[in-house]
């Protein structure tokens, strides 16, 4: 799953154009090997070689770049990005210390705004928010 492949022939993708100065569509004229293709902004008409990033190399770099400086804050936003896609029509329900949540519950919460039960507890819930992972308690008659 991890190899890249050029798009085929004759085939349109987006991509940078240095003459444009900005994202457009290139037309595949011919791949020249395996990882370079010749390719025609659609626009300016311009023509360019494509090379696909260097498995290995360039892309590997800037991944293990990534994970290491934003690996808590993108794994935690990137759950909660999921969350929010998924349950993106459940009717969130707004946040009382006297009800008692369940697990995936989409709630709202006056102060932290929307939330998603992370796991919950006979008396406190662990609650997904945008910005952090929140223990609220609950069931609280
Ligand atoms: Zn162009």
């Amino acid at each position: 799953m991890s190899e890249l492949t050029l798009p085929p022939v004759a085939k349109s993708f987006y991509t940078f154009c240095k003459k444009c100065d900005i994202d457009r569509y290139h037309k595949v004229l011919a791949h020249t090997s395996e990882t370079t293709a010749k390719i025609e902004c659609e626009v300016c008409h311009s023509r360019k070689s494509f090379s696909l990033p260097k498995p290995g190399s360039e892309a590997r770099k800037a991944k293990a770049a990534t994970v290491k400086t934003a690996a808590r804050k993108s794994s935690h936003t990137g759950e909660y990005e999921l969350r929010n896609q998924k349950q993106a029509h459940s009717e969130a329900v707004t946040f009382n210390i006297k009800l008692q949540f369940k697990d995936n519950q989409k709630i709202s919460h006056p102060k932290f705004g929307i939330g998603f039960v992370q796991k919950a507890h006979d008396d406190k819930i662990e609650v997904i928010f945008a910005d952090e992972i929140k223990s609220l308690v609950h069931n609280r008659v």
